[in-house]
């Protein structure tokens, strides 16, 4: 699926659709250049989910957690991140096979981690198109 935004709040309000249906277990990955808008889907994705409070990157760790909202949001951002041996650390796995939603800016580097029936998502920009258009290809949905 391919969907192309014009502005931050189309990404944002692409990703509360996706919240909304997110369900207990489901991973998303995020990829994408820095300040291409994987934040910004995931502060909709957020509100998708009721979660109120703001939602910004994970800077001094690599996950922030969210639980107010209707499932547990596990927001990580491993852009960091120095070896694969740092997610074992936190017990990713409790987070990644747990029953809230998962999703994981920077996954290309924890790759060979990601279980294979993530939603993959990557944001690309487009220069000719413009300074606020993005597209948004997602592997692993056929529709939102
Ligand atoms: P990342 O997390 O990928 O590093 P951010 O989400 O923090 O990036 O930042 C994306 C920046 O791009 C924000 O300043 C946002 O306002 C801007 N932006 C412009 N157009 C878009 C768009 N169509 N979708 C998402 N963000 C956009
Ligand atoms: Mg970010």
């Amino acid at each position: 699926m391919i969907i192309e935004t014009y502005g931050p709040e189309e990404t944002k309000e692409l990703g509360e659709k996706i919240g909304r249906q997110a369900r207990p277990g489901q991973i998303y990955t995020l990829t994408g250049d820095l300040g291409v808008g994987k934040t910004v889907f995931t502060q909709g994705l957020a509100r998708g989910l009721g979660i109120k409070e703001p939602v910004s990157s994970p800077t001094f760790t690599i996950v922030q957690i969210y639980e107010e909202g209707r499932l547990p949001l596990y927001h990580f951002d491993v852009y960091r991140i120095g070896d694969v041996e740092e997610m074992e650390e936190i017990g990713y796995d409790d987070y990644f096979f747990g029953n809230g939603v998962c999703l994981i800016e920077w996954a290309e580097l924890i790759q060979e981690l990601i279980p294979e029936q993530a939603i993959r998502i990557r944001i690309e920009k487009d220069p000719p198109k413009g300074f606020d258009y993005r597209k948004i290809i997602i592997e692993g949905m056929e529709k939102v």
